[in-house]
């Protein structure tokens, strides 16, 4: 068997495969394109389509396609092969620099909320030379952004690349005013961890509720499930290692760096962590962990379930986003230093996001609302819907010297203007314990865990990303041409903590307490569903940020409102639909059936003797009765709520209307399906059970 270091990367046409394949002053303006953002020269496109197909045929594709991220959530690709006709009747393989800088693919089925006029449906797509061609299913992938004709932004990369861009440029304008004059480019690094659920395939196929919406809409609580803690790093179990063993082995084939996995809280939940990287390859490589991970567990007779809230009653799953900012030549900006103006940097840049997060926690809480992550956030399994930022007690202590003037106790030596002299080192340790916050600083970096399971990684990191560019270009317009840098540096770290401390909380993110300081003391938004917080992405002030930065255009900002918003109603309506469905045409004839044959063995106990009493079976009987003449009305009043949603004059009233009404008898049929499975006897029960899928896989 090969090493894996013989075959990492080695469906990818990396930079290593670039500098052999690639003319020397090919790969130099190529190199130059990617890391500093230098414009592609479209001759130098047509010599790397060439090397690219080259390469792509002699591991085995046939096809290429442009690999995009549509506001679906999901990725998309139409294939075209390479072949192209020959006079004699035979084929040659083909791949012009058009072909590889531009695809147009008909994308009118795609949503572009309002965006782009059916009669002009077509989009295009273009390379980002920034992320690397990879080879998956015989298949040259080229990794691209989506646009309709005029430009407007259809996918997630776009404005990804777009926020990335403008961070970069007032990150360097900070750098500049530091001295620093060999940084070239800063970007984001990021490291998602990404949770997700196995169960067995065979189960999957009998529960119409995981098939159509990913998640399990009815199902009683099994007697045990996570409370003993037996899950969490267990060892694992075979056919999950043997699942593991492979997904692997895929995707370090595909370059991923996948790093760390280990069993998760609940049972059947696991983790997958790739070591970080730049935040548009991080994005990319999230994608395809997430098909892959689909892929191998097929192979595996199991199902792979990413959706936020599979199963009610045991944690749901989420994605920690750690983020940091790098130089071009290695410094990790939110690094603390050796020296006080290392430090100082550190402290400006530390400053930069915490105001960024609290000038724009309403954004950050957009970019992780979907229907699915809506029952995680606030439900003490994972961090609430009200951001705020754990720093850790040393680093806390480090600001409010600040803030006042006192000196700090952990400085040994005599106090700088800045009040700290040299920073201690946080370490994981004292950085790391609390795990409840929404937005944590964990020694060099960020981690922002409201992330839901299945969402792209982009969204929150646009949001983010243009947030702290926002501060940065506050800060650089301040302090660009000021006499005295120091002074009016210390002033400004000053005033970012006086204004903006209120976002700064160490304590139990999951204690009610902390939600009513939160929302009645310190005036932070608690935006808790998705329709409560969609519509705030148009309020002035975002708007202005976002469009400022050039991350969006305000018609790209209404129709994503218009999308998100609309996603949430369907996701929803289809969940309602298959919940009267599952009822009406597999529990109640259950649960009838159950009744019907307890009766026939009443009637033929009678048979023997006329008087038996039969009490467990009658009370039976009337109990069963009872709960499929509630989950009767329960079905007629979900169809009603359903019904009434024709009357929402827009998707918000929709999305409100859900909200308040489709969901609460959603419940309420729910509560009654689960109650009669408590009842039947097993071998009625139409479909696997809790205990079932959560226990099922050896
Ligand atoms: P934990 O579960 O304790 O948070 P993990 O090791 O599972 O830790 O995940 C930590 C993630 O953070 C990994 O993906 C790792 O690569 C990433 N990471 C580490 N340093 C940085 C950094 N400077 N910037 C961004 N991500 C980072
Ligand atoms: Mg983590």
């Amino acid at each position: 068997m090969r090493s894996v270091p013989d075959y990492f990367g080695c469906l990818v046409f990396n930079d290593k495969v670039m500098k052999a394949k690639l003319p020397t002053e090919v790969y130099e303006s190529l190199k130059k394109t990617r890391e500093e953002g230098v414009r592609l020269d479209s001759s130098v496109a047509s010599v790397v389509a060439d090397a690219m197909k080259d390469w792509a045929v002699a591991n085995g594709a046939t096809h290429f396609t442009h690999w995009f991220q549509p506001l679906t959530g999901i990725t998309a690709e139409k294939h075209d092969s390479f072949i192209a006709p020959t006079d004699d009747g035979g084929v040659i393989m083909e791949f012009s620099g058009k072909e590889l800088i531009q695809g147009e693919p008909d994308a009118s089925s795609f949503p572009s909320g309002g965006l782009r006029a059916t009669f002009e449906a077509r989009g295009y797509t273009a390379w980002d030379p920034t992320s690397f061609a990879f080879i998956k299913d015989k298949t040259l992938c080229i990794p691209t952004a989506f646009c309709a004709y005029n430009g407007e932004a259809l996918d997630k990369k776009t404005p990804l690349l777009r926020s990335m861009a403008a961070l970069n440029k007032q990150a360097l304008r900070i750098l500049k005013l530091f001295g620093n004059k060999e940084v070239k480019s800063v970007h984001t690094n990021v490291g998602p961890e990404q949770e997700y659920f196995l169960i067995s395939k065979e189960m999957y196929e009998q529960r119409p509720d995981l098939k159509f919406t990913g998640r399990t809409l009815f199902g009683a609580k099994p007697p045990k499930g996570q409370e003993m803690d037996d899950h969490y790093f267990g060892a694992i179990k075979p056919k999950v290692a043997a699942f593991m063993a492979e997904l692997n082995e895929e995707l370090w084939k595909l370059g991923v760096l996948a790093k760390t996995e280990h069993n998760e809280v609940a049972p059947a939940q696991h983790e997958l962590a790739p070591i970080f990287t730049t935040t548009n390859i991080a994005t990319d490589h999230n994608q395809l962990t997430m098909e892959i991970m689909q892929k191998v567990a097929a192979k595996h007779g199991l199902v792979c379930l990413l959706h936020e809230k599979p199963f009610a009653g045991v944690n749901g799953s989420g994605k920690h986003n750690n983020w940091s900012m790098a130089t071009n030549t290695g410094i990790n900006l939110l690094a603390p230093g050796a020296t006080p103006y290392e430090n100082a940097q550190f402290l400006l840049f530390l400053c930069a996001v915490i105001k960024a997060v609290d000038d724009y926690q309403d954004l950050l809480r957009i970019s992780v609302a979907t229907a699915g992550n809506d029952h995680r956030l606030g439900a003490n399994e994972a961090p609430p819907a009200v951001v705020s930022m754990f720093l850790g007690d040393e680093l806390t202590e480090v600001l409010e010297a600040i803030e006042t003037g006192n000196p700090y106790k952990g400085a040994a030596k005599t106090q700088l203007k800045l009040g700290v002299d040299v920073l201690p080192k946080f370490n994981r340790d004292t950085t790391d314990r609390n795990r409840t916050s929404p937005f944590a600083f964990t020694g060099n970096k960020f981690e922002f865990r409201m992330l839901g399971s299945s969402n792209s990684i982009a969204c929150a990191n646009i949001m983010l990303n243009a947030a702290v560019a926002e501060s940065l270009k506050i800060y650089a317009d301040r302090l660009e041409g000021v006499a005295d840098f120091e002074t009016a540096l210390h002033e400004m770290i000053k005033k970012t903590i006086k204004d903006h401390k209120r976002i700064i909380f160490n304590g139990n993110g999951y204690d009610e307490a902390w939600i009513k300081e939160a929302t009645e003391q310190r005036g932070l938004c608690n935006y808790r569903t998705t329709p409560d917080c969609i519509p705030h992405v148009l309020d002035k002030k975002n708007v202005d940020m976002l469009v400022g930065h050039k991350v969006f255009t305000e018609t790209e900002l209404k129709s994503r409102c218009e999308i998100q918003l609309e996603n949430y109603c369907k996701t929803v309506v289809i969940e309602a639909n298959t919940m009267v469905n599952m009822a009406k045409t597999l529990i109640a004839p259950a649960v009838e059936a159950y009744a019907a044959d307890v009766a026939k063995a009443v009637a033929a106990k009678r048979l023997v003797d006329a008087n038996l009493p039969c009490k467990y079976e009658s009370k039976l009987i009337k109990n069963l009765s009872a709960l499929t003449d509630r989950i009767a009305s329960c079905i007629e009043e979900l169809e009603m709520a359903l019904q009434e949603l024709h009357e929402a004059k827009d998707v918000v009233d929709e999305a409100n209307a859900i909200r308040d009404n489709v969901l609460e008898k959603m419940n309420a049929l729910r509560i009654a399906c689960d109650e009669a499975e408590l009842l039947t006897a097993k071998k009625y029960w139409p479909f696997p059970t809790y205990s079932d899928l959560l226990f099922g896989v050896k």
